[in-house]
């Protein structure tokens, strides 16, 4: 049975449209293609909690249909990052080739020391919180009671508003 599932990707160095792109070639190459794909635009935003100078990142969410268990996807999210070339240890939120996070994995909810899904920054996150509103406004996370599009709309942040960079990619 398949699972839908949200991704979100991140990435503030080099080449930040091939990294996207890669990365979602990567993953849409885990799934049927005959199945059910959502592609938020890309934005454009300040780093936040980053060191001086850091470079802006382009941030996206995707939608697959994924067949298998959390932890699988983890083990290939992980390996697209570092496919991509991402270093497996950095200093926390360095500028970064790529970064694959698991936004919702369908109503699971889980929270270990590997994964917590759904992502605990996700609801927070104006970075996420817009994207993901583009494609699944109405989407009522597992253990909420508020949509998407209500949390983006009652986002408390001192981010500053995203640029759209672009919306087919
Ligand atoms: P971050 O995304 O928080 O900036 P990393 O990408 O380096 O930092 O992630 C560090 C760890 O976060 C990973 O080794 C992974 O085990 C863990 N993790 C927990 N929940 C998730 C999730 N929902 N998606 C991806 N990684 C997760
Ligand atoms: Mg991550």
């Amino acid at each position: 049975m398949a699972t839908r599932v949200g991704i979100a990707l991140g990435t503030n160095l080099g080449n930040r449209l091939t990294h996207l792109r890669d990365a979602r070639d990567m993953l849409r190459a885990l799934v049927d293609p005959d199945s059910l794909y959502l592609q938020a635009p890309i934005y454009q935003s300040e780093p936040v909690d980053c060191r001086e100078g850091s470079p802006d990142f382009y941030n996206t969410v995707l939608e697959i249909d994924y067949i298998g268990k959390p932890y699988e996807l983890l083990t290939k999210t992980q390996g697209v990052e570092f496919h991509l070339g991402r270093e497996s240890v950095y200093e926390r939120n360095a500028p970064r080739i790529i970064d694959v996070d698991i936004l919702y994995f369908g109503s699971d909810v889980i929270k270990d020391e590997i994964l917590t899904i759904p992502h605990q920054r996700l609801i927070h996150r104006r970075f996420v919180l817009q994207p993901l509103n583009d494609i699944r406004p109405n989407l009522i996370l597992p253990g909420d009671d508020v949509s998407i599009s209500e949390h983006l709309r009652h986002l408390e942040t001192d981010e500053p508003p995203l640029n759209l960079v672009q919306g087919t990619w």
